[in-house]
């Protein structure tokens, strides 16, 4: 046998099973896992699923946001006309004569939200305060990369950059090179976290 052979090369240089069809694997990035927990992708995709593996669908549940792809104006706008549409007697002659300036649709306790749509997606529910967005658009989507959202503190960011560059890392991979171009997202989304000062 010519252990020299370009054939056999190629089968010593292999050294992760095959990956499954797309159709069945779990869509976060880089998982080669099964996917065979469907999750809603959200507004404006309605009846649109992500498959997930059982970690993952758990990962995304935890940071589900119904706002992702919204501007900050975008989701002020829908929260102002959300109250507007609930509670249309909101707060009616509070500012006469009283405490000045108010802002309107950011009232913590001033509507009913029956949905849950401004509950933060905190796993246990703990926090019920309104969610208020509080990046821009870049930094949003600099979370997105890292498969986060706007509830992950520095900690966590910190935390997730960590383990993706251990996971995309060519050195962690037996040299492959293929996911290098996730592992420069990865960095360049962290990048814009630190100078935006959250991680
Ligand atoms: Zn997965």
């Amino acid at each position: 046998m010519d252990l020299n052979s370009p054939i056999f090369k190629r089968i010593r240089v292999k050294r992760e099973p095959e990956p499954l069809p797309s159709a069945t694997r779990c869509d976060h990035p880089g998982c080669e896992v099964t996917g065979e927990f469907r999750a809603p992708k959200g507004r404006l995709r309605e009846g649109q699923y992500f498959c997930f593996c059982l970690d993952h669908v758990k990962e995304y549940n935890a940071s589900y946001n119904y706002f992702r792809g919204m501007t900050d104006d975008d989701v002020a706008k829908y929260q102002k006309e959300a109250v507007v549409g609930h509670r249309p007697t909101w707060n009616m002659g509070v500012n006469r004569g009283g405490k000045g300036h108010r802002e309107e649709g950011v009232e913590p306790d001033a509507f009913v939200d029956p949905m849950g749509i401004f509950r933060n997606r905190t796993p246990g529910g703990a926090d019920a305060q309104p969610r208020r967005p509080r990046y821009g658009l870049a930094a949003t989507k600099a979370l997105n990369t890292l498969g986060l959202d706007e509830t992950a503190d520095a900690e966590t960011i910190k935390a997730r950059y960590k383990d993706w560059v251990k996971k995309l890392h060519p050195d962690a991979n037996g040299g492959d090179r293929s996911l290098e171009d996730r592992l420069r997202e990865i960095i360049q989304a962290y990048k814009v976290l630190k100078s935006a000062k959250l991680a």
